[in-house]
């Protein structure tokens, strides 16, 4: 598991502990988050534990590990974890561009990915996907859009679909206008009404780059055309997607928001098992209400559609502007709508590669990150100056 203080890594954990026959945790992951590392190895007894970061990693008091569990440092130790022979599927929940490297390095060796880590695929997607195809080995969405998409396409080809609906809960600021939006602050945007998610997830839900990201993500997954993908809002993140076959039948997938199913699925597939996960209670259910996203004031939106029609760098740099923007709006640098603007403005000055190698990625990911600053910088100026 990689990332598995995190959000998923916990809800996984929880997967885990149902299911004691078949699941058997063989290494665990995370940044710095040591304390709760080794709770988590204390319960779960791994065969090693990995920090990523060397400053947690020097403060880390080995005795509240167990014995039997090895505790190391570094990207390079994730990534072997990745392709050890004792592992069979890896469950990529690492948050960001950073956690590229362990998806790369699990499919490289041949291993099924269940993958949360949406960024992989939006930075790498050709790469990442062709990799997957040419070691053979299978990529199980844990997005829960992806997750019911995935679902309802069981038994069925490309040539049958006509579209997918990516259904998107709106976020905290579903109904604002973009004027109401220009002085959010981050302890209003970190209020999700329906996932209880990390940080930078719940930013990305409320500017909706989330399902910008997901777009992308959907077209990587399942070979779909810009305009096979739509986005939809549906406030009670009941329905978590739906498939429309050329035939005009439309099959979902429902479940209440609850990340322990899309893990189970993707951790126990093609098997359905009684497990964790909340189950709809049906009575309690007023409505399921459908709107249509606001493209106007959630800018975002368009990013996700023109990098599936673009590719190239544009995913990384995508990717990359967003993830520093987010971390200037947190830190009150910049605005809530900044995040979008900044995004565009990144895409719009990048230099353009239609076929870019794994270093190429990284190299655009670390320039779209240098632009943020610049853009940040100028932006300042611009409002002392007035
Ligand atoms: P969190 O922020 O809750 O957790 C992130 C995890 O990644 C933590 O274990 C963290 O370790 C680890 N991590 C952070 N930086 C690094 C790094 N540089 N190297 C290695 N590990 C690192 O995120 P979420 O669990 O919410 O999200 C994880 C991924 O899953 C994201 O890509 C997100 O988009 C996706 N996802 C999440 C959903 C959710 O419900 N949360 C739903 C669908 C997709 P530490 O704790 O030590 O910092
Ligand atoms: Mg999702």
């Amino acid at each position: 598991m990689l990332g598995c203080t995190g959000s998923i890594g916990q809800n996984t954990l929880d997967v885990i502990a149902a299911f004691p026959e078949r699941l058997v945790v063989d290494g665990l992951c995370c940044h710095s988050r040591w304390q709760l590392l080794a709770e988590q190895c204390q319960r779960f007894q791994p065969r090693v534990a990995i920090l990523t970061d060397p400053a947690a990693f020097t403060e880390a008091d080995r005795s509240r590990f167990p014995a039997g569990t090895e505790l190391l440092l570094g990207d390079e130790r994730a990534c072997d974890l990745a392709a050890s022979p004792s592992v069979d599927i890896v469950l990529a929940a690492v948050v960001g561009a950073a956690g590229l490297h362990g998806t790369w390095a699990a499919l490289e060796a041949g291993k099924t990915v269940a993958l949360a880590n949406k960024e992989s695929l939006v930075v790498g997607g050709q790469l990442i996907t062709d990799l997957a195809k040419r070691r053979g080995t299978t990529i199980l969405p844990v997005d829960s859009e992806h997750s019911a998409i995935f679902q309802a396409l069981c038994g069925h080809t490309a040539a049958d679909v006509d579209r997918v609906v990516l259904t998107a809960s709106g976020g905290p600021f579903r109904g604002r206008s973009a004027p109401e939006l220009e002085s959010a602050t981050p302890t209003e945007a970190l209020q999700h009404p329906t996932w209880r998610m990390g940080p930078k997830i719940t930013i990305d839900s409320a500017t909706l780059m989330n399902k910008a990201l997901e777009v992308i993500e959907a077209h990587w997954l399942f070979d779909l055309t810009a305009e096979q993908i739509a986005v939809i809002v549906h406030p009670e993140s009941i329905v978590h997607s739906f498939v429309e076959f050329r035939d005009g039948s439309i099959l979902a997938q429902l479940s209440p928001p609850d990340m322990r199913l899309p893990i189970q699925y993707a951790l126990t597939y093609p098997e359905r098992l009684p497990g964790p996960a909340t189950r709809l209670d049906w009575r309690s259910l007023a409505a399921l209400r459908f709107e249509p996203a606001d493209h106007e004031t959630f800018q975002a939106l368009h990013l996700g559609f023109e990098v599936v029609r673009r590719k190239g760098t544009t995913g990384a740099v995508l990717n990359a502007a967003n993830e520093a923007a987010i971390t200037r709006f947190l830190n009150e640098e910049i605005g809530f709508l900044d995040i979008a603007r900044c995004c565009r403005a990144v895409l719009d000055s990048h230099d353009y590669d239609p076929a870019p190698t794994l270093a190429g990625l990284l190299a655009a990911d670390g320039w779209a990150r240098q632009e943020v600053a610049r853009w940040t910088r100028t932006r300042s100026q611009m409002t002392t100056a007035r």
